[in-house]
C-alpha cells in the first residue's frame, strides 16, 4: 500500500531513500551544482522531524566496480551543510548492517555508491566481447539472482522506503523499483517524486488551453516519440533546434551544411500531415542564424530556414522567427519546453531560446502554467536565470519524456501498485 510522507508515523523508524546525489564533481572531488542535493533537503528533513532516523543510498557516474573517484564519500561534507545534520557512512552499501542497526532517530547514514555493485542496475560486468549467446545468458540469470540478494540487504536495513530519485524512475533497478517489494505497507514518494509527477499530470491530464509544447535539441531522431504522443495533447507544436532542418529538407528546402536527418523525411513529413489532420498548429522556423563553422566566433548571416547556402549551417532561430515563436508562447495558458532552439552553449548562438525564455517567463506572469524539462533546456533556463520565473522545473530528462510519452516507470509503479 502506498502511504504518503506527509502522514506516515516515522517516530523511533528508519527510512531508507533512495536520492538522487549523481551530483557533478571537479578534479579535487568538490561538488559544483547542488542542485541534486539540494532538492532533496525537505524529505530528509521531514523524515528527522518526525522522529525518524535516515540512510541514504545513491548512485554517482558510471563506475564498472569499485573506483575512488565516484565514492560518494567526496559528497558528504556538502550533504551535512546542506541538511545541518551530522552525515555517517557506510563505505560498502552491502556490509552496512552494524552501522544501520546502530542509528538514532534523528541520524543520517549515506550508503558508498550503489553501482559498486553490478546488482545495482542488474547488467552483467566484465563479459569478454565475444561471449557466446549461451555465455551471456547465463551471466544475465547470474546477476538477476544476486540483485535480489542485494537488494535484499539494502531493504533490511531500514523500516519503510522513500523513492525520491525522479532522475532514475525510469530505470528498473535495485534502489529504484525492485526494493519496494519488501515493503508492501511502507513504501512511499519523497518530495521531489510527488512535485515531479502532480507537475507532469497538472499539464498532461488538466491542462488549460492553449497547450503549446516547444521542443527543441539537435535530432527529429531521438524526439519522435514525444511529438507523436504530444500530438494528442497541445493545440501549437513550435519545433526548433536542429531538427528544423530536417523538416526543411523534406519539404524541398536547402539547408547547407545544418543537422539534416535524411532518413528521417518521411517521418518529418508524417508528423506534419497527422498534426493537419489534429487541428495542431505546428510552428517551424522561418529564418535561421546561420554560422560558417560550428563555433561561437565563426562568420555569422541571417537566412531563410529553408535556403541556406552551402558552407552554412543554421545555429539558432533567427530574429523573425523570435518573434512568432514568441507571439505563440505568450498567448498559451500550458506550456512545455523541451530542448534548446539553438546551440544555446555558444553566446552567440544563445538568443533564440533566450527569447522562448523570456516569453515563457511573460505568460507565466500572465497565469499560464509552465514546465521546462529535459535536461539541456534546465541548464538553459537556469544559465539565464530564470529558473524561478517559470511554474516547474523538472529534475528528470529521460524519466520526464518516457513519462510524457505514457509509459510507466518503473520508479513510479513501484510505490503505487
Ligand atoms: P537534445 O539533447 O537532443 O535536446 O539536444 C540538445 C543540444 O542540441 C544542445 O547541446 C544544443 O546545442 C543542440 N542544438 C540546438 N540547436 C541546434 C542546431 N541548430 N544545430 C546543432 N545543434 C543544435
Amino acid at each position: 500500500m502506498q502511504q504518503s510522507i506527509d502522514t506516515y508515523d516515522f517516530k523511533g523508524k528508519k527510512a531508507i531513500i533512495r536520492v538522487d546525489f549523481n551530483v557533478p564533481l571537479d578534479a579535487s572531488f568538490a561538488v559544483t551544482d547542488d542542485t541534486r542535493i539540494r532538492a532533496a533537503v525537505p524529505t530528509i528533513k521531514k523524515v528527522l522531524a518526525g522522529g525518524g532516523a535516515v540512510i541514504l543510498m545513491s548512485h554517482l557516474g558510471r563506475p564498472k566496480g569499485v573506483t575512488d573517484k565516484f565514492s560518494l564519500k567526496h559528497i558528504i561534507a556538502t550533504v551535512e551543510k546542506l541538511i545541518g545534520t551530522k552525515v555517517q557512512f557506510a563505505d560498502d552499501c552491502q556490509k552496512a548492517e552494524n552501522e544501520a542497526a546502530a542509528l538514532q532517530p534523528g541520524q543520517v547514514l549515506l550508503l558508498e555508491n550503489l553501482r559498486f555493485y553490478a546488482e545495482e542496475e542488474g547488467k552483467a560486468r566484465g563479459l569478454a566481447e565475444d561471449a557466446s549467446d549461451e555465455e551471456k545468458a547465463a551471466a544475465k540469470k547470474a546477476i538477476k539472482e544476486s540483485q535480489k540478494e542485494f537488494v535484499k540487504k539494502l531493504a533490511s536495513y531500514a523500516d519503510c522506503y522513500i523513492n525520491d530519485a525522479f532522475g532514475t524512475a525510469h530505470r528498473a533497478h535495485g534502489s529504484t523499483a525492485l526494493i519496494a517489494e519488501y515493503f508492501p505497507n511502507d513504501k512511499m514518494f519523497g518530495y521531489i517524486m510527488e512535485n515531479e509527477l502532480k507537475a507532469i499530470d497538472s499539464v498532461l491530464k488538466n491542462s488549460e488551453k492553449p497547450f503549446t509544447a516547444i521542443l527543441g535539441g539537435s535530432k527529429v531522431s531521438t524526439k519522435i516519440t514525444i511529438i507523436e504522443s504530444l500530438m494528442e495533447k497541445v493545440d501549437n507544436l513550435i519545433l526548433g533546434g536542429g531538427m528544423t532542418y530536417t523538416f526543411k529538407a523534406a519539404l524541398g528546402g536547402s539547408v547547407g551544411d545544418s543537422i539534416c536527418e535524411k532518413d528521417q523525411f518521411e517521418t518529418a513529413l508524417r508528423i506534419l500531415e497527422v498534426a493537419k489532420q489534429k487541428g495542431v498548429n505546428v510552428v517551424l522556423a522561418t529564418d535561421a542564424l546561420c554560422g560558417d563553422a560550428f563555433s561561437d566566433d565563426c562568420k555569422k548571416q541571417v537566412c531563410p530556414a529553408d535556403s541556406i547556402p552551402a558552407g552554412w549551417e543554421g545555429m539558432d532561430i533567427g530574429p523573425d522567427t523570435m518573434v512568432a515563436f514568441a507571439e505563440v508562447i505568450k498567448n498559451s495558458k500550458t506550456i512545455l519546453w523541451n530542448g534548446p532552439v539553438g546551440v544555446f552553449e555558444m553566446p552567440s548562438f544563445s538568443k533564440g531560446s533566450r527569447a522562448v525564455a523570456e516569453a515563457i517567463v511573460e505568460a507565466t506572469k500572465n497565469g499560464a502554467y509552465s514546465l521546462i524539462g529535459g535536461g539541456d533546456s534546465v541548464a538553459c533556463i537556469n544559465q539565464f536565470g530564470m529558473a524561478d520565473k517559470v511554474s516547474y522545473v523538472s529534475t528528470g530528462g529521460g524519466a520526464l519524456l518516457e513519462y510524457m510519452e505514457g509509459l510507466e516507470l518503473p520508479g513510479v509503479a513501484a510505490i503505487r501498485k
